[in-house]
């Protein structure tokens, strides 16, 4: 492929879906922001934490001092467990049903919830306008979480302003740790800029409505950032805890299943057992789709991540990509009969997002996967890791639910 640079710490390419740049040496951005984490007086910033916390505290004590937006998943457990136990907060946790949740997932939320003895908010969407907007952004863009994310990144801002509690309080900036589009020191808040061109991939909730899409406005107004005059009349602002804390997601995911027994799972399409447990399709269909137009999966994310970390070589990185990224996609059929069309016409419509450039159609039933990975050299002279097998950091103990085909755990409305 012409014109292709990789970095030569990471496995991040020029392709980066969030822009990446490169410097002198080779080293991409996202490895160069890293290293602010082993220089960055972590103390003094976690002090800054507090008093900028400190402000939000709910003088009446009737109100919550903060939001936090939750899933079964993710990031969920260390975000409470700092706000709630290190900064002694009352947060409101908020969590947007996402439909396609798993056994563990629903099981992690309900133990957050008693473990950390917080209220939560649950947002339950009309459930024929979530599959009729899944249905229109898969076919449209080739996604299937478009309105999962805007429901997640909109539903907090919307409690905010109608509870007045003006502090959201989210775990680390995507942008920062994976492409370093900011410094730490930047202190980046949340932006409805920033939601609408990465999080959303420029597709605004308004486009939606539209002679193709058969949607209307009682589709997708639950989708729609409120306006400024409503936020900045509460003051609404959300801050990033991985720019106060030194962000290292293995570890503090080992740390809660430890302290508070959050529950982990083995995945078919990669190593790491701890990200997105609580959904049946994102290491799935979402994952698929990422390979077949950007011509790279989760693992390549999680081998990243732990280069960065100091836990795999880039050689073990580029096995463990090679071994997993394309391994079999499941509850592909569970999903085609949510949606209500047949598994076929599923395929067919996925078959649309492969990128020509990083796949080949030999004929019409045989494609040639061409992706990143076969173009990524090993560095000689590279340093040897001495560490911990990676299996140390990443193994599951609980009952491989995730992989087997069962169904979407249902609450709240619909099925
Ligand atoms: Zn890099």
């Amino acid at each position: 492929m012409k014109n292709i640079i990789f970095c030569k710490r990471c496995l991040y390419s020029s392709n980066h879906p969030l822009g990446i740049t490169f410097d002198k040496d080779g080293i991409c951005s996202g490895c160069k922001i890293h290293e602010e984490k082993d220089k960055l007086d972590w103390r003094h910033r976690f002090n800054k934490l507090k008093k900028l916390t400190n402000r939000y505290r709910s003088k009446s004590r009737k109100n919550y001092d903060c939001i936090i937006p939750v899933s079964g998943g993710g990031d969920s457990y260390f975000i409470t467990h700092v706000v709630k136990n290190i900064l002694k907060l009352n947060p409101l946790l908020v969590s947007n049903n996402k439909y396609f949740n798993t056994e563990i997932g629903i099981k992690n939320l309900t133990n957050l919830r008693i473990k950390f003895d917080a209220d939560i908010l649950m947002q339950n969407l009309n459930l024929n306008s979530v599959k009729k907007v899944t249905k229109y952004s898969l076919t449209e863009f080739g996604n299937i979480y478009w309105p999962i994310i805007a429901g997640q990144t909109v539903y907090p801002v919307q409690i905010a302003s109608k509870y007045k509690i003006p502090l959201i309080i989210w775990g680390a900036h995507q942008g920062i740790e994976q492409v370093g589009m900011f410094s730490h020191l930047n202190n980046v808040e949340m932006s409805r800029r920033y939601r609408e061109d990465h999080d959303l991939f420029g597709v605004d909730a308004k486009e939606l409505v539209n002679i193709k899409s058969n949607l209307n406005d009682e589709d997708i107004f639950n989708y729609i950032y409120p306006d400024d005059n409503t936020i900045n009349s509460i003051g609404v602002r959300g801050i990033y805890l991985g720019n106060f804390l030194r962000w290292d997601p293995t570890i503090q995911h080992m740390l809660m299943v430890k302290k508070f027994k959050y529950r982990t799972s083995k995945f078919n399409r990669t190593f790491d057992v701890y990200d997105h447990v609580d959904c049946f399709n994102y290491m799935n269909i979402h994952d698929l789709l990422k390979l077949y137009k950007h011509g790279y999966s989760k693992v390549t994310d999680h081998a990243c991540r732990e280069i960065r970390h100091g836990r795999i070589s880039r050689d073990k990185a580029i096995e463990l990509v090679k071994s997993y990224e394309q391994k079999k996609v499941l509850h592909l059929k569970q999903f085609a009969s949510w949606l209500q069309i047949d598994l076929k016409s599923l395929n067919f419509l996925l078959d649309q997002f492969k990128n020509k450039k990083f796949w080949d159609q030999k004929n019409i039933k045989s494609w040639q996967f061409k992706g990143l990975s076969n173009y990524i050299v090993n560095n000689k002279n590279q340093k040897k890791l001495k560490n911990k097998s990676i299996l140390y950091f990443f193994k599951s103990r609980n009952k491989d639910q995730n992989n087997q085909n069962s169904n979407y755990i249902i609450f709240g409305k619909g099925i």
